[in-house]
């Protein structure tokens, strides 16, 4: 790796709705240096968008760059937001409905920002530098809390008319089914996401079914992690295999759809739940999306896990910043 003072580098920072993350990286994907804060996403939007420029100053400053070398800001940022104007239009958990993130930051930086969605990002991250490298039609599935997506087309990520498109998550996998938090019925998301779960493990442990989740987290619902899924599953818990089985059932159907539209060469699934999982629920993602496809399609698509775990979000808002920066289009 060249470290010469003509070297380029961006930053890439992934704000999330508990912390914001932000990294020096060069265009091989090389992470150079790391700084995180907390989000505290209460506060004002001026102090939220503080302390994001400020977290991108730790990162130069641990990276012993000058700022000279930085060329760029790409973030991910919870939406729905418009890209093209780096502006979030609404964020229920992050008080930033209306902040023109990128005005603000390039504003305090003196460099170029790039904004897209966070879910967009990680996808792009992966289609980039992960496990999407080469392909040209690309589908990024994130289970977790919720479930979000996004959706590359030719290379190029799918904003659609609204830029909001890629919301895989509310994709109807049971016409007129369970009631999901957008408001809509029968989403993926109302099946398949971490909140949908927990809401089907309360009920059932309420009925007074045996679980051995009442002894891993007693009822404390907030340390149902990845982690104690992985615990429940290796104790043949049927409550949670079960649901899972679901979840995961669904989500091939959700993902059969999606093959029938868009007919990617890969599909990659990612999340906290596919990474302590990936053995179990692959196949069964697998199985159903082919079940449910057209078959000259699903022929020869992969259905892979991600590569990038949590680096996705930096990885992905970089690789924006460095196309943006060579006034490439990123997006559809
Ligand atoms: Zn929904």
């Amino acid at each position: 790796m060249s470290n010469s003072e003509n070297t380029k580098y961006v930053i890439g920072v992934d704000l999330g709705g508990t912390k914001i993350l932000a990294a020096v990286i060069g265009e091989s994907g090389e992470v150079i240096s790391r700084a995180k804060k907390k989000t505290k996403p209460e506060r004002p939007t001026e102090e939220i968008l503080g302390r994001l420029v400020s977290v991108c100053r730790e990162a130069v400053e641990a990276s012993k760059l000058s700022f000279d070398q930085i060329s760029g800001v790409g973030i991910g940022s919870p939406g729905p937001l418009d890209p093209e104007k780096g502006i979030v239009i609404e964020t229920p958990n992050v008080n930033l409905t209306g902040a023109k993130i990128t005005d603000f930051v390039s504003g305090e930086l003196g460099i170029p920002a790039f904004l897209d969605n966070d879910v967009n990002v990680g996808t792009f991250g992966e289609f980039v530098y992960g496990a999407g490298k080469g392909c040209r039609h690309l589908v990024g599935i994130f289970m977790g809390t919720g479930i979000g997506g996004g959706v590359i087309v030719d290379g190029k990520l799918l904003h659609g008319f609204s830029y909001n498109a890629g919301e895989l998550g509310h994709l109807k996998v049971r016409a007129f089914g369970a009631k999901c938090g957008c408001g809509d019925r029968g989403c993926l998301e109302a099946y398949a996401s971490k909140t949908a779960m927990i809401k089907n493990f309360k009920k059932a442990v309420k009925k007074g079914k045996a679980t051995i989740l009442t002894e891993l987290i007693g009822d404390n619902w907030n340390k149902l992690t990845s982690k104690v899924f992985r615990k429940a599953w290796d104790a043949n818990d049927k409550l949670v295999i079960n649901e899972l089985e679901r979840a995961a059932k669904l989500t091939g159907v959700a993902v059969g759809s999606l093959l029938d539209v868009l007919s990617p060469e890969k599909v990659i699934i990612g999340g906290g739940l596919v990474e302590a999982l990936e053995e179990e629920l692959l196949p069964i993602i697998r199985e159903n999306a082919k079940k449910n496809c057209f078959p000259i399609i699903s022929k020869d698509v992969e259905i892979v896990p991600a590569a990038l775990g949590d680096d996705a979000g930096i990885l992905g808002a970089a690789a924006i910043a460095w196309k943006r920066l060579k006034g490439e289009a990123v997006a559809v």
